[in-house]
Order: structure tokens, then sequence, then C-alpha cells
């Protein structure tokens, strides 16, 4: 069933789970062994995120370099097909322009279509680790917006070098990432709001926020996307830290704030244990919230913190 199906035919608030592909070189057991935890608190789908490869140089000696094309965690569309096998639920795998070719995606989607795997989000992905700012591969889609219009080709039978697909298709659906406190690279949430309502027209049926500890600011932007024509569901994303260090990293490297109220309590941390504890009760209390709010659904970002999750699962189910 569709994402939007799915979270349109819930009476309570549906809950999806992020999950990353196993480090290349390691088994799948550890991702069956999150959902299986995760499973009593019936998710309505599961995403599987795609990372980008990078390049690393390896000395060769006599100041040689050699360098490698290196993806740490391949497998999105294995995963995802193996979750949907094994648990017989949907599967949302996330479509990058960030390290892909439009070739590249085409043979993504055409594998995708043979395993029946129909619901994606359309991102653009991140600047690679050696980059100052994000440059798309070349002959690949530089914002989420062309891959979605890729996508719409293939799904009207068109291949991207204009020639028809001759199986019949099974369309694809999907819906894109958003951001309450604006994407880092945005000059202004106006502007990003602009282009999150491009997305939209483009065919994305509903929007994933980056995740954000300040409820306020996801109403905010609930609100303006409102007052801006976006009609689709808003699904807030949650994240709990788990450790010390991620209080400062988080913020950092999300570009979102902590309001007062956690940062104040979050400075008197001392452990890690801590630090889960303040990040499960927080999000207990942001979940809670928004659940009396309302929201069609919650995307909890699973990736290092599947014990929290499960905490917070089992207070708000
Ligand atoms: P875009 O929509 O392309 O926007 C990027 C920036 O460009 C924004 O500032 C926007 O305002 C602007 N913009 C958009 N369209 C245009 C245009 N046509 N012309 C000019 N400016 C434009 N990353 C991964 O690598 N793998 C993942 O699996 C992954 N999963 C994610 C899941 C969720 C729910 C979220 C919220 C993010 C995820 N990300 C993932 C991170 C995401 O790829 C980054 O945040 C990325 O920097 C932006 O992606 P986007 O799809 O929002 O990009």
């Amino acid at each position: 069933m569709r994402v939007i199906d799915l979270i349109k035919s819930t009476e309570k608030t549906a809950f999806s789970f992020e999950i990353l592909p196993p480090l290349k070189g390691t088994g799948i057991e550890k991702v069956y062994a999150d959902i299986d935890s995760l499973r009593e608190f019936d998710p309505k789908y599961i995403n599987i995120t795609t990372h980008r490869s990078e390049y690393v140089y390896r000395e060769l000696g006599d100041g040689l370099f050699r360098r490698d094309r290196l993806r740490r965690r391949p497998g999105t569309v294995a995963v995802a097909a193996a979750i949907q096998n094994r648990y017989n639920i949907t599967v949302v795998p996330h479509m990058l322009c960030s390290g892909f070719t439009r070739e590249d995606t085409e043979y993504m989607l055409l594998d995708l279509q043979f395993l029946g795997i129909t619901d994606l989000l359309v991102l653009r992905g991140d600047k690679a680790k050696h980059e100052s700012s994000f440059t798309p591969e070349p002959g690949g889609n530089s914002h989420a917006i062309e891959l979605e219009e890729q996508i719409n080709d293939f799904n009207r039978g068109v291949f991207v070098d204009g020639s028809p697909i001759k199986a019949p298709l099974q369309p694809f659906s999907y819906g894109v990432a958003c951001y309450p406190e604006k994407h880092e690279e945005s000059p202004n949430p106006e502007q990003d709001l602009y282009w999150l309502s491009r997305k939209i027209e483009a065919g994305a049926e509903y929007a994933v926020t980056q995740l954000f500890y300040d409820n306020r600011r996801y109403f905010d932007f609930v609100e303006r996307a409102r007052k801006a024509g976006i009609n689709v569901p808003i699904i807030p994303g949650i994240k709990p830290f788990t450790k010390l260090s991620q209080i400062s990293m988080i913020p950092k490297t999300f570009k979102v704030d902590l309001p007062e109220e956690l940062a104040s309590e979050a400075i008197k941390c001392r452990t890690d244990q801590e630090a889960r504890i303040l990040g499960t009760e927080w999000c207990i209390y942001q979940c809670r919230e928004l659940i009396e709010q309302g929201v069609p659904s919650i995307h909890f970002y699973t990736v290092g913190a599947v014990e929290s999750v499960r905490d917070i699962a089992r207070e708000i189910y």
C-alpha cells in the first residue's frame, strides 16, 4: 500500500522507522534484530537510507596516492527487498541525486520494479566529505525536484535517453524531505518553503521533516506551509540523543536549535546514561504533544537509538 494511503487509513498516529543498511562487509542480522525489537509498535512502513560513495585516497608510497571510490553502506535495494519479504511490510528506500548518475538511478528504479517496491523518499543527498559545496555527479540530478522529474518520466514509461519502457509499470509514489528550521544552504525560510512547494507540485505526496527538538518550530513550519498552499501531510522526524557527545554534535550537524528548557537540562548531563535518559524523556514529551495536536504520523530516526526509540514508543503507543 502507498505510504500516503497507509497514513490516511490509520486512526491512531502511525509510526515509521528509518534504518540504515549494514556497513559494507557486515551482515543483515543487526537490521533484523532492530526491526524485531520495534515490531510490537506496528510500524506502518520502514525507510531504508541510501549512502553516496566517497573518494578515499590510499598512499602507495613515493608520494603517490590512489583514488578509490568507496560506498560504506551499499545495499539499500537488497535490504529493502529482504525486509519486505521477511516482514511483509511496506518499505521505502531513499533515492539520492548525490553520487548517482541518471543511469544509476534508472537501474535502481528498474531493480525496484522487479521487486515490486514502489514507495520512495526522494532526496538530493549531502555533499561528499571532500567537497565544500554539493556537486552533482556528472550526468546526475542536481536537486530532489530533478530526481522527481526523472521518476515521473519513468512512471510515464520513458527512459532517460527518451526510449520507451516496454514492460507494464507499477508507478512509483514518493515523499520528499523538508526542514522546519530551514535547510542549511537556503538563504531564508521563505525560499526553502518555495522549493518545498515546487517539490510537492512535482508529485510528492507527503514530506518528512529533518529532526527537531522544538515542537514550536514544527508547528510554525506547518502553519507557514499551509499558508503557502502546501496541503500534504508533513511528518515530524524524531531522533533522541543517546550519548553525551550528541548533545552538542546533533545541533551542529543538522543545524537545529535546542529549546531553552532542553538546553538547560542538557548542560547538567555528565554521562552517556544521563544524556540517554534526558533524550528519551524529551522525545516522549515531544511525541505526546505532537500526537495531541493530531500529527498524521511520526517518523523515528533509529540509527544508534533503537533502545531509546523502543522506550519512547512504549510510552506513546
Ligand atoms: P533539495 O530539495 O534539492 O534542497 C536542497 C537545497 O536547495 C535547499 O536549500 C533548497 O531550498 C534548495 N533547492 C531545492 N530545489 C532547488 C532548485 N530547483 N533550485 C535551487 N535551489 C533549490 N541524505 C542521504 O544522503 N541519504 C539519506 O538516506 C537521507 N535521508 C534523509 C531523510 C530525511 C527524512 C531527511 C529530512 C533528510 C535525509 N537526508 C539523507 C539528508 C538530505 O539528503 C540533505 O538534507 C540534503 O542536503 C538536502 O536534500 P533535499 O532532498 O532536501 O534537497
